[in-house]
Formats: structure tokens, sequence, C-alpha cells
């Protein structure tokens, strides 16, 4: 073989298997879609960032899938009609009018099917007259008439307090907390720090809901001194619903153009844990290296 034949083979080869290798990775991949649209916080700067953290972390293909904006006609809901289940989860980023009835009977299908479902920040704002919703989400933003309340003690025991009693939702002005992992066998805790310092964002307390079957991962002390309750409220949970998984996280808030929070490396490695997990009921995704170190 000449020179150049052996070069050309050597390449030929060497595609062949580069193909190969990237049809086996594609093929692994998890599909995820996100659903966003409408929102009190800005969408449109948040979903890329979401997209890059889940395709960064080479375990997902991501899709997006976008309503109709505010107060549109009907014939632009009928286009709205996402294929849930063409998708291993669905990370929802919006908070805004409800869905047609079909869209919502779909993702009802599809969660209880063996679906998974990621729900961040003001995505919990959302639909609070849709009853599976409100399971799926066991918390939301909501007054405190609407539901149960849900909190952690000092010794990590959960805490229901009955609907009428207690603070409804809120948040006081943005601060850095820490948060406090309370499932660390829990697949998305497992291997994380105890606790660790989170990025300036808004502290949601008081969420109310049926709160049924919740497992609280992840709790932060809502200071009474910076507008919060005293109490340990919960930030990041996860409920079964059907067949499927459903994971909550209520940090992330975007301010202006200031997107720190949802940037924060903690709070993205938990949306992308939470994805793989909703998605296969594992986590096989390290912990990234710049997540916050153990606070003390
Ligand atoms: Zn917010």
């Amino acid at each position: 073989m000449s020179r150049a034949r052996r070069w050309r083979a050597a390449w030929a080869f060497g595609a062949a298997f580069l193909m190969l290798a990237g049809a086996a990775g594609a093929a692994e991949k998890l599909k995820v879609l996100i659903i966003e649209g409408q929102n009190n916080h800005d969408w449109k700067t948040t979903t890329p960032v979401l997209k890059e953290a889940l395709e960064a972390s080479g375990r997902f293909e991501v899709g997006v899938a976008t309503t109709p904006p505010a107060k549109s006609p009907d014939s632009a809901w009928d286009a709205f009609r996402p294929r849930f289940k063409d998708y291993d989860a669905v990370l929802t980023n919006y908070n805004g009018e409800p869905w047609p009835a079909a869209v919502r009977e779909g993702l009802e299908s599809y969660v209880s099917g063996g679906g998974g479902l990621v729900v961040m920040h003001a995505a919990n704002n959302a639909f609070a007259d849709w009853p599976a919703y409100n399971d799926m989400i066991g918390l939301g933003w909501r007054d405190a008439a609407f539901g149960d309340r849900i909190t952690v003690d000092d010794s990590g025991k959960v805490v229901r307090t009955p609907k009428g009693e207690g603070p409804g939702s809120g948040h006081g002005p943005r601060h850095a907390f820490a948060v406090v992992v309370r499932n660390p066998e829990h697949p998305i805790m497992k291997g994380l720090p105890r606790t660790w310092t989170h990025a300036v964002d808004e502290l949601y307390h008081g969420q109310r809901g049926p709160a049924k079957d919740m497992d609280v991962l992840a709790s932060a002390y809502s200071d009474s001194g910076k507008g919060g309750t005293g109490a340990h409220e919960p930030m990041v949970w996860a409920i079964p619903f059907g067949k499927g998984r459903v994971v909550t996280n209520v940090m992330g808030h975007v301010a202006g153009d200031d997107l720190g929070a949802v940037k924060a490396p903690d709070f993205l490695a938990l949306i992308v844990r939470s994805a793989e997990w909703a998605a296969t009921g594992a986590v096989t995704l390290p912990p990234p290296a710049d997540f916050p170190a153990e606070a003390r």
C-alpha cells in the first residue's frame, strides 16, 4: 500500500469510527422538551440558559415548544399541541394563561403513563384551576386558603400546616441563602454537599397545595429578618404521579437582565439532574466541578 493509500484507508476508518460513535451517542441521549411562551419572568432569556445546560451535560437533546402569546385567538392555541410522548421529560418554564383542554389532558396522560416533568420557579404559579397540575406540583404559589403548607422543622421532620393557617405564598427581598439537603440518598441529591450557599434569589415561602406524596429533597431557611417566615421552606421536591415522576424547584428567579440565580451552577446542576431522574429514575451525571462547596 502506498503511503497515500494508507493515509486514505486510515482516514476512512477514522471517519467511519467517528460516525458510529456519533450515532451511538445520539441514540443514548434523552429527549427533553422545554415549554415556554408566557411568564411574568423573562422566559426568552432563561430558556436558552436551561437548554444550553442540558445540552452541555452531553445527556440530552432539547426541543422547545412555545405557546402563543397572551390574549391570542383560539386558532393560535389550536396550533399548540406539543407531542409530549416524543420526549423522556418535559421542563416547564411557563406561567401564563390556561392551556387548551387537549394539552392539559396530554400532559396528564404523558406523566401518569411514565413521563417526567420538571417545574422551575414561577412555573409553579401557573394553573391554580387545574387539579391534576396541583397534584403534580404538590405546592404552588397560592393563597393560604388554597391548600396545606409544608415546612421542615429543625430536626429535619416534614411538618404539614392545614389550609387557612399560617402564611400564604410570598417571598422577601432577594438575598443569597443556604440550601440544605433533606434527602441525601435521593438520586438527584446523592453526591452533593449537604448544605451550600445559593446565589442571590427569591426565597419562596408559604407555597400551598394538596402536597400528596411529597419527597422534600432540599429546603432553605426563610429568615423573618429578611421578609421570610422563620421556617425551613421546601426548595426542591419530588412527587410521583401515576407511573411518572415530577420534580419542582422554586429557585431560579430572573431579575431584569440579572440572570445570576438561573445561571448559578447549583441551580443548573439541580435542573439537569432532575431532568435525568424525571426521565429515567436514575442520575448518572456527576455533580459539576463548579458546584458550590459544602457550607458550614
Ligand atoms: Zn421570580
